[in-house]
């Protein structure tokens, strides 16, 4: 019985390699019965997206995913948020998103780097390219030999060409979601706490801003990280997301529908759905 889902995903709108319309039937060769779309700081793919799921019988889930202002990587998806408020924070960051690419290209070159705008817009604009095509660019050029590299050397944060760009704290990202009707999902946890008391500590406050959810299943988890959040958001009186975080060739490891330990179980999303207010896609 088709039962999996996946509720992370990326598409060529931010720095996946396919098409909304690619993804939603990448979805159903997955065999999964519901997907959501959670570009970076865009839902400009969400239409096209759920048009092709609904065709094929898919559930589709609007999402987005916004990197939030903090020491490490801390990434907030949202998923069912939506109206004004939302529309006009979400062009905002996407300005900031715009702003940080020219600055990063821009350090790049003044450190010799021969890298343009042009190299990181091939298939998107300015306001929608990400760091991945930065560390694509770089890597096309020569100048390292895997995306990892690229990342660990030059672009990752406290890195010497990261740029920091307009962004909400994890907590304001949450009220955010949460003022704009949607659920709030805190996405790989192990990202931004390495500890069970910190990711504790984190879940805690965050819960308090009105998060509803943890990432407990991802492509990239160990058994034991896995554990981790499962006991985290278990401590914490949070619901349980999951997703691959796919994105196409730009992480070829990753497949869509697969995470650490199996399948992420439609239950999760029913679950979801039922504290949120019955919200609908
Ligand atoms: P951006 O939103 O443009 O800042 O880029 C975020 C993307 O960069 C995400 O898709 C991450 O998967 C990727 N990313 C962030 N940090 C790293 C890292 N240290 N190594 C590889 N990929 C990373
Ligand atoms: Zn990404
Ligand atoms: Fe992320
Ligand atoms: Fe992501």
């Amino acid at each position: 019985m088709a039962n999996k889902i996946d509720l992370h995903t990326h598409s060529v709108c931010s720095d996946g390699t396919l098409t909304p319309k690619e993804l939603a039937r990448e979805a159903a060769r997955a065999g999964l019965c519901a997907a959501a779309l959670t570009d970076h700081d865009t839902t400009e793919g969400i239409p096209e997206f759920s048009a092709e799921c609904e065709r094929i019988g898919i559930e589709p889930v609007p999402g987005i995913e916004i990197g939030t202002k903090y020491k490490r990587e801390l990434h907030i998806v949202g998923l069912y948020a939506g109206g004004d408020e939302f529309d006009s924070v979400v062009s905002r960051l996407k300005n900031g998103r715009g702003e940080r690419n020219r600055k990063m290209i821009k350090m790049l070159r003044d450190a010799g780097f021969d890298i343009t705008e042009n190299d990181i817009t091939t298939h998107n604009d300015i306001e929608s390219a990400g760091r991945v095509h930065i560390a694509n660019a770089l890597l096309e050029k020569g100048y390292v030999k895997t995306r990892d590299e690229a990342f660990e050397k030059y672009i990752a944060k406290g890195r010497p060409y990261y740029a920091e760009r307009f962004s909400l704290t994890p907590e304001e990202s949450v009220r955010f979601i949460k003022r704009c009707g949607g659920t709030a999902v805190w996405a790989h946890p192990a990202q931004a706490a390495d500890t069970e008391a910190e990711m504790t500590e984190i879940a805690l406050r965050l819960k308090a801003a009105g998060l509803d959810a943890m990432e407990c299943l991802y492509s990239r988890y160990t058994d034991a990280e896995t554990e981790m959040c499962m006991r985290t958001a278990k401590n914490a009186g949070l619901l349980m997301s999951g997703g691959s975080d796919f994105h196409g060739a730009n992480k070829p490891d990753v497949k869509l529908g697969v995470v650490n330990g199996g399948y992420v179980p439609y239950e999760f999303l029913l679950k979801i759905k039922e504290k949120c207010n019955g919200a609908v896609s």
